[in-house]
Parts: C-alpha cells; sequence; structure tokens
C-alpha cells in the first residue's frame, strides 16, 4: 500500500507499541519521517521493537506517577493512546480488582498522558492526540464489563480534549476497530475454541468473522494508515469523532 505523508520535525509517542495496533502506528509513523517514542510495560520487547522501527524506547507502566512524570519532559506532538489488555467474565465473576485495573490502564492512563502533553501542544499551536478504543466504545458485548466501560469513557475523554483543544491547532480523536489480528485477539480465540469445543480456526470463522461482512480479521498496518492520515495536515478539521474500521461489522 503506498500513502504519503510527511511528518518529519514532529515527535510521536505511542503506547503498548511492543506488539500489534500500536507496534503497526508506531512504525507508520516512522515510515512518514516522524521520530517516535515508543513504549511497553515490557523493556526487553519495546527495545526489540524500537530497533526493527528505528524509534527510541520509552519503557514504562502508563499507569505510574513515574512514568507520567518522564513523559512530561518530552516536547510531544503526536500522542497515540494505544496500551490495553482484555479480560472476559460474567459480571457475576468479574474480579473487582481486574475492573479497576482495567479503567486504570484503557482509560485513566489515556487522561494522565493527555493532560501531560497537552500544555505543550497549547504553547506551539499544534497536536494530535489519537486514541485507540474500540467497536466496544460504542456497542456492548456480554463479559467485557470492563473493557466496554472503559472504552466509553475513553471516546467520551476524547471528544471533552477535543472541545478545549479545537481553537489551539489540536485536534483530538478516537479509532474504534473491530477485530485486528493481534495477540489480545489470538488469546480470545484460544478461550473460545476451549468453550464452545472447537478449533481456533473454527472460532475464528465461525464465531469472530461471522457477523463481519469482510470475514477477515484487519491488520495492524490498516490502523497504522488510519492513525497516520489522521495525524497529518489534511486532516486538520477532524476532532471529536471515533472512527469505526471493522470491516463493516457494527455500521456505528
Ligand atoms: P496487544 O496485546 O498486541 O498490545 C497491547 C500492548 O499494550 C502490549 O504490548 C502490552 O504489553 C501493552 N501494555 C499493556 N498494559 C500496559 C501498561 N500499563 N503500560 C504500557 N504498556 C502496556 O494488543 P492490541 O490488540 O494491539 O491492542 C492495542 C489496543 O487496541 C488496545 O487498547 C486494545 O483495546 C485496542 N483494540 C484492539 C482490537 C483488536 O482486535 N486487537 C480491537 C479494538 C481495539
Amino acid at each position: 500500500m503506498n500513502f504519503s505523508v510527511d511528518l518529519q520535525g514532529k515527535v510521536a509517542f505511542v503506547t503498548g507499541a511492543a506488539s500489534g495496533i500500536g507496534y503497526g502506528i508506531a512504525q507508520a509513523l516512522s515510515q512518514a519521517g516522524a521520530k517516535v517514542l515508543v513504549n511497553d510495560i515490557s523493556a526487553e520487547k519495546v527495545q526489540a521493537a524500537a530497533a526493527v522501527i528505528k524509534a527510541e524506547p520509552l519503557p514504562g507502566d502508563i499507569t505510574s506517577p513515574d512514568f507520567i512524570a518522564q513523559v512530561k519532559q518530552q516536547d510531544i506532538d503526536i500522542l497515540v493512546n494505544n496500551a490495553g489488555f482484555q479480560h472476559i467474565s460474567p459480571l457475576e465473576d468479574f474480579e473487582p480488582e481486574i475492573y479497576r485495573r482495567m479503567l486504570e490502564v484503557l482509560l485513566v492512563g489515556p487522561f494522565l498522558l493527555s493532560q501531560a502533553v497537552v500544555p505543550g501542544m497549547k504553547a506551539k499551536g499544534f497536536g494530535r492526540i489519537v486514541n485507540i478504543a474500540s467497536v466496544h466504545a460504542k456497542l456492548a458485548s456480554a463479559f467485557k464489563a470492563g473493557y466496554v466501560s472503559a472504552k466509553h469513557g475513553l471516546l467520551g475523554l476524547t471528544r471533552v480534549i477535543a472541545m478545549e483543544t479545537a481553537s489551539y491547532g489540536i485536534t483530538s480523536n478516537a479509532i474504534c476497530p473491530g477485530y485486528v489480528d493481534t495477540p489480545l485477539v489470538r488469546n480470545q480465540l484460544k478461550g473460545l475454541a476451549q468453550s464452545h469445543n472447537m478449533t481456533e480456526e473454527q472460532a475464528l470463522q465461525e464465531v469472530i468473522l461471522r457477523p463481519v461482512p469482510q470475514k477477515r480479521l484487519l491488520t495492524p498496518e490498516e490502523i497504522g494508515y488510519l492513525a497516520l492520515f489522521l495525524c497529518s495536515d489534511a486532516a486538520a478539521s477532524i476532532t471529536a469523532q471515533g472512527y469505526t474500521i471493522d470491516g463493516g461489522w457494527s455500521q456505528i
């Protein structure tokens, strides 16, 4: 695929970028000329990813105050809040500690990081915030109380930030993907295969992709290209949006 955006001179910061969607986005931003700071909670994995992408590693837990203080020292033009995880359980068994941790990582982390970078963006009159939400920011599925709560909140946060920064050359948008081929989805497949007593390939085709007209998982690269567009000058008037990218699944 050939899609050209020039981000030379810009500094981008992508959380949870050692694998999956974050890695795809970091790669797209780096190829467009941005200096990319890649974060992940796994220092070892983020070093390896940074070496391939030609990015700078910034390992750490996005919910830690020390890490937020470190980010405040950076001069960031583009913030991509992507770090996350999934946990599936019926409401009655959903452990409160896991629910709280999901809100911390998927919602409080992006809030704190936005607080850390927005003053610098306002001062220079340019900024791009791209929050990786989900189709689950707009609709619910059973057994995903933590994830759906946090992603609905993240879309709301995205829009509030857009309102407060619109007059400073800053845009704030969310990307709302359907199922993307990453470790997060591959791990869900294992559980689905066991609970439905089928193979992982059957679980993919008959459960996950059943309502998806394109009958395939999205790729991290495809999410990378949408993020790249939202970071470009061409997208300067796009703010407060939640872009669904899901192969026609949800039509929302
Ligand atoms: P992934 O598991 O491949 O990557 C997530 C990364 O986040 C991991 O490398 C993990 O180590 C990191 N991470 C987790 N907690 C962290 C923390 N506290 N601090 C720093 N890093 C942390 O998963 P993915 O599928 O690429 O998911 C990326 C984002 O996209 C998530 O927010 C997820 O909810 C969202 N999303 C994924 C899909 C999908 O189908 N894969 C669909 C919609 C939205």
